[in-house]
């Protein structure tokens, strides 16, 4: 318990595995905790200040699922390990307790093994750190399990779209550094666990030290001036790696850093209403990632990923990435081929990472060489000479044609040779080694299982010689190899002369156990043959270590490549089921787009049977070619969130260098894009809807530049009619006259149609809907001009409202319509700026007329029908009251 109670302090925050024997066992309120999260037994052992101390453990073989679990909930695991045997222990005297150490903090951020990561998704750990007053800031960020590191310099206005864009799983801040204005909203739109550490993990001159130790050089010049923003990320990331990698070799990469400025810039509330890479359910499913990603490897679906969440802004990054995609659309049988190589290539980079960390195994050794050689075949069957292929399939080409690299090769092939085919999952473990790879190993190996043959043949010998034909020659873990006889028949082996050689080991009820010496002296052989065999393949194993070592940059380099490659096939395979078009980049800020879809709701369509109405856009920021800015109007259901999305979701896709679904795609590149779809409450940070909205708006109206896209969806809804159309109203006006981007205003609002009019560079675009037969039929094309209603009474009609309520509510529309004070709705008078506050509609219909339906005046043709008897009718008269109920109203 001293022992325990010293360790446990030393990191009071996180569990403690604690390493007895077989299991890990958890003391005192991390029992209960765990218990709780994962469903164990909670029991007792020993007292402590007079209590039984509350314990619960995990076997130490299935540990890795419990960690799992435990890390999903979002605790911290320190991993406790005995650093020597109990043999060992007693040498230091009988009551010495085995010596243990935490060997390993198990944080969300800190991940390296396959069972806790999804392979397909990115992981990082983000330091945040600030400097010069808080004017300069900085993200360090690395993914523990492929050794990728970037620094990404910032200011802290654009730390929340820096940050999102990364698939952050754990992030630090120090304490002060938590404190800062924005951190909360910031925290809030982070949806990864915060770790705060101490202000002094995260100094500048600390960030230099640790960087230097790390990538073990002795001066950081290759690497550009370093900002000190950019060294205290680099000191508060590195110094909690060393801490719950508990000193074990970490080895990043050297940092890739990143300006700000390259990357489109989107912040959290647009990443998350666009859905990029989750669905506003919080799911992959239904994100754009998950329509269009068709990747085969998990290193390139990170790559996918990594460039949907940021795509470019550079126009030879994307005509580069575009080149890539386009090679292969126009080649689909090479496509396949590729493929079909690519789909056998496992994760190099974790393998790599894993492998460097110590926690790797056989298979890991397997997988560098699956891969190597399956990138190989993959080349190979491009089929083309690289000169004349695009830049960066030319580079991934030379950089995996294993024929140019000698080392790598040679590597693959060896271990191709070298492991056996069924591999176990630790080094430790033995045999994975192939026959005919090492002599030694075969050697003694071949000595191991003659000795086996031997005791075979004993058996035999020795039931001849004593006349027990049940006697057997077995092999338990306490015993070693014994033999054994039935209790009944045991009796002439403990008698002269047989006892002279068969000596007794053990009696059991029904089994007697003896040895003899002879026997002994082959399980020594045997043994120390084990022994030796192991401690051959442990040191060809490290021997292979060691060569991996050695040519870490050129298979970062194939790893990288293979991505690249994967994410080019991809795109283009996407790009054909998916009939995209390869995007033209503008030199000026438009869009022309036609025949644009959205690829999401296409799919989902698709899926249902259903067809997606393309449609065309035009915008120009400039005014010439079109539109700065377009209000959309039309029915609620017509599709006019749709249409804005699919805007925006075309930039992304170009940007990020992937096909369009359109017929044809032109548009000039987007420093930043906003959208402002849909209300969201937010009652986890205490904002209502609208002020969410508003606070949304307000960074969209004060950053979008003439470069910038916007979309806002029913801006002003979250208020009085009066007030939401005032706002909306200004905003419009704002974002044409000042922002001067490209946008698309969806509303409800019809007034705000009429600013098309009075805005030079505004127009007009609606969704067709069609009443037929007093149903809505829904067209989803857009074209010029506003909409002539709303339909939102048919809609609600629709959407199942019952039918007194659908009733009342057209008779309270016809009324607000009559009035012609009626806000929100067709060709109402606008008496908007005059008026300050909404009149409530529904208090001025109450004061003129009953508000329930019940309480109202029959009508006449009601009065009529109260006088019928059916019974009595005859068929004439029957047609004539029709007649007479479908005739216009006599005027009272
Ligand atoms: P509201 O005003 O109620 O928010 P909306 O006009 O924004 O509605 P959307 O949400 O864009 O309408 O679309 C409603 C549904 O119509 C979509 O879920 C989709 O199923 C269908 N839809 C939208 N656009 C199209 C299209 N171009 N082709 C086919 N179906 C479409």
């Amino acid at each position: 318990m001293v022992q325990y109670l010293e360790i446990k302090a030393r990191h009071p925050g996180a569990l403690l595995f604690f390493r007895m024997g077989d299991f890990y066992e958890l003391f005192f309120q991390d029992a209960v905790d765990a218990a709780a999260i994962l469903d164990i037994t909670l029991t007792a052992r020993g007292e402590h200040q007079g209590a039984p101390i509350p314990m619960a453990g995990v076997p130490y073989h299935a540990a890795e699922a419990y960690l799992a679990r435990l890390i999903k909930s979002g605790r911290t695991v320190a991993v406790c390990e005995q650093m020597e045997t109990p043999a060992e222990a007693k040498k230091r005297g009988s009551k010495a307790v085995v010596a243990r150490d935490i060997v390993r903090i198990v944080t969300p951020g800190t991940l390296t093994e396959d069972t806790l990561l999804p392979a397909r998704q990115g992981q990082c750990l983000a330091a945040v750190a600030f400097a010069r007053g808080g004017a300069e800031a900085a993200i360090a960020a690395a993914d523990v399990s492929t050794g990728r590191f970037e620094l990404i310099a910032c200011t802290p206005d654009t730390l929340a779209d820096q940050l999102s864009a990364l698939p952050v799983r754990e992030w630090l801040l120090t304490e002060t550094g938590s404190q800062r204005p924005g951190m909360p909203a910031l925290q809030a739109a982070i949806a990864a666990p915060l770790t705060q550490r101490p202000d002094r993990t995260a100094t500048p001159a600390k960030g230099e030290t640790l960087l230097k130790d790390a990538l073990g050089v002795a001066a950081l010049d290759a690497y550009g001036t370093l900002s000190r923003a950019e060294l205290a990320a680099t000191a508060l990331l590195l110094d909690y790696v060393l801490l719950t990698q508990a000193g074990a070799d970490i080895r990043l990469d050297p940092p890739i850093r990143r300006a700000n400025g390259t990357a489109l810039a989107i912040d959290p509330a647009t990443r998350a209403s666009l859905e990029i890479d989750r669905s506003l359910a919080g799911e992959r499913a239904g994100s754009l990632l998950a329509t269009i990603d068709c990747t085969l490897t998990a290193s390139g679906a990170r790559m996918l990923a990594a460039r949907l969440s940021e795509p470019s802004r550079e126009a030879s990054e994307i005509t580069a990435r575009l080149d890539a995609v386009g090679w292969f659309t126009t080649r689909p049988h090479i496509r396949a081929d590729v493929r079909g190589h690519l789909k056998t290539v496992p994760d190099l980079e974790r393998a790599r990472t894993r492998l460097r960390l110590g926690r790797g195994g056989p298979r890991d050794l397997a997988a560098i060489a699956a891969a190597l050689q399956g990138a190989d075949a993959a080349v190979a069957a491009m089929a083309e000479p690289m000169d004349g292929a695009p830049v960066q399939l030319a580079s991934a080409m030379a950089e995996l044609t294993l024929a140019d690299h000698p080392e790598p090769a040679a590597l693959a092939a060896d271990l191709a040779r070298a492991l056996a085919a069924d591999l176990p999952l630790l080094a430790r473990d033995g045999g994975f080694i192939a026959p005919g790879w090492d002599a030694a190993l075969d050697e003694t190996r071949a000595l191991r299982d003659d000795s086996r043959q031997i005791i075979a043949g004993l058996e035999r010998s020795y039931a001849e010689e004593t006349g027990i034909s049940g006697l057997r020659i077995k092999y338990n873990n306490v015993l070693g190899y014994f033999i054994d006889v039935a209790a009944r028949a045991a009796d002439p082996l403990m008698a002269a002369p047989l006892n002279a050689k068969f000596i007794h080991r053990q009696t059991l009820a029904k089994n007697v156990r003896f040895t003899t010496e002879e026997l002994q002296a082959l399980a020594g052989r045997i043994s120390r043959a084990e022994d030796e065999a192991k401690g051959r393949e442990r040191a060809l194993y490290d021997g292979f270590l060691a060569r991996i070592e050695t040519l870490e940059a050129p298979l970062r380099r194939a790893a990288d490549a293979l991505a690249t490659l994967d994410v080019a096939s991809a795109l283009g395979e996407w790009a054909e089921t998916a009939g995209a078009v390869r995007p033209e980049l503008a030199d000026t800020p438009v869009i022309e787009a036609e025949g644009l879809r959205h690829p999401v709701v296409e799919a989902a369509l698709r899926a249902s049977g259903e067809g997606f109405t393309a449609n065309d856009l035009t915008l120009d920021a400039s005014g010439l070619a079109g539109p700065r800015l377009s209000l959309i109007t039309g029915p609620n259901m017509a599709g006019k969130s749709t249409f804005l999305r699919q805007a925006m979701l075309a930039i992304i896709l170009a940007q990020a260098g992937s096909f369009v679904p359109a017929r044809r795609f032109r548009f000039g590149l987007a420093d930043r894009i906003f959208s402002r779809v849909g209300a969201s409450d937010d009652l986890a940070r205490g904002r209502s809807t609208f002020m969410v909205e508003m606070v949304e708006t307000a960074t969209i109206l004060s950053q979008a530049t003439d470069q910038s896209v916007v979309i806002l969806d029913e801006v002003g809804r979250g208020t009085s009619t009066f007030d939401g159309l005032a706002i909306a109203w200004a905003a419009v006006e704002h974002l044409h006259d000042t922002n001067r981007c490209r946008a698309l205003f969806a509303t409800h609002y019809h007034e705000l149609t009429d600013l098309a009019a009075r805005l030079k560079h505004a127009a007009n675009a609606s969704l067709r809907a069609r009443e037929w037969k007093g149903d809505l039929i829904f067209l989803h094309e857009v074209q010029p001009g506003p909409a002539d209603k709303s339909y939102g009474v048919q809609v609600a009609r629709l959407a199942g409202l019952p039918k007194r309520a659908v009733a009342r509510a057209a008779e309270i529309l016809a009324k607000l319509e009559a009035d012609g004070g009626g806000a929100g709705q067709a060709g109402g008078a606008l008496p908007l700026f005059a008026t300050a506050r909404d009149p409530d509609p529904g208090a001025s219909l109450a004061a003129s007329e009953p508000a329930s339906a019940p309480a109202s005046e029959p009508s006449a043709a009601e009065r009529l029908l109260e006088t019928i008897d059916p019974d009595t009718l005859t068929p004439r008269e029957a047609l004539d009251l029709i007649y007479q109920l479908k005739s216009p109203p006599k005027k009272a």
